[in-house]
């Protein structure tokens, strides 16, 4: 079995009587240190999909296994993080990872290793100069940056990401992507992200999944993507395996797209 297994998901939102469908019987396993990118047009289930795995939402049927456990609710061992940044902005960008870290490893870690800890997982989304700083002194990437800290120091067994990168202008997008790539290659997390971007899916993934259309969605087609690591992204411009890539998701968005 994968180390994320999820299986068999059917998602239906009841209101009043009317029930709509948005997932069907979506079947997907992740290997441990896989990057995994989920794409599909606005509206079709990812963060349906997403918010299942994190345990925010149930399932009508089915279910997610991790690490051989059922997922039955949310959990450390699954981290989020959301395209709005999710700081409380009354605490400091120190004391917003510090929250997650205290609530954690109060027992398994004495108070100077948690203060290391949170340095430490700053200092590696480049944060670690601006530890006194409250959210609103700071720019809509660094606050990305800090979300993404505050995910890895909870050590999870996944990192769900919804759109991290969505909201940032292109050059930001871009640094942000090239470290997460670095954080991922050093550390080995699991990943699980959405996008809708497609250069960033090939960038980043192992593999590419790709969502039909709702109502009803279920996964469409999954993309491997067999480029060497690390990827440098000016040089794969020039790539015609990583435009071979690009071209398939793009059209497999344009097909979809069509048929609705
Ligand atoms: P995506 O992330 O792909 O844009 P979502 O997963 O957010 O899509 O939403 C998929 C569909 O499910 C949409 O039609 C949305 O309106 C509907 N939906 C999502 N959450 C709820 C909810 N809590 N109640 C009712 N409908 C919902
Ligand atoms: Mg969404």
């Amino acid at each position: 079995m994968s180390y994320l297994s999820i299986e068999h998901l059917d998602m239906s939102f009841v209101r009043g009587k009317l029930a709509s469908q948005v997932l069907r019987d979506i079947n997907l396993g992740v290997e441990q240190g896989e990057f995994i990118s989920i794409i599909g047009h606005s509206g079709c289930g990812k963060s349906t999909v997403l918010n299942i795995v994190a345990g925010l939402l149930d399932p009508s049927l089915g279910g997610v296994i991790l690490d051989g456990k059922e997922v039955r609710g949310p959990g450390p061992d699954r981290s989020m993080v959301f395209q709005n940044h999710s700081l409380l902005p009354w605490l400091t960008v120190y004391e917003n990872v510090a929250v997650a870290v205290n609530k954690l490893f109060k027992r398994s870690m004495s108070r100077s290793e948690r203060r290391e800890w949170i340095e430490h997982n700053l200092r590696l989304v480049n944060m670690g100069h601006a530890l006194d700083k409250y959210p609103q002194e700071i720019s809509g990437g660094m606050k990305q940056r800090v979300g993404i800290a505050r995910a890895l120091s909870m050590k999870p067994k996944v990192l769900l990401l919804d759109e991290p990168f969505g909201a940032l202008d292109a050059l930001t997008r871009a640094h942000l992507q090239d470290e997460v790539m670095k954080i991922q290659k050093d550390l080995g997390n699991t990943m699980l992200m959405i996008t809708h971007d497609v250069d960033e899916a090939v960038l980043l993934s192992d593999r590419i999944v790709m969502m039909t259309n709702g109502p009803s969605a279920t996964i469409g087609e999954i993309l491997s993507v067999d480029l060497p690591r690390p990827r440098d992204r000016i040089a794969l411009a020039d790539d015609p395996r990583y435009n071979h890539y690009r071209a398939a998701v793009l059209s497999f968005l344009h097909d979809r797209h069509r048929l609705q």
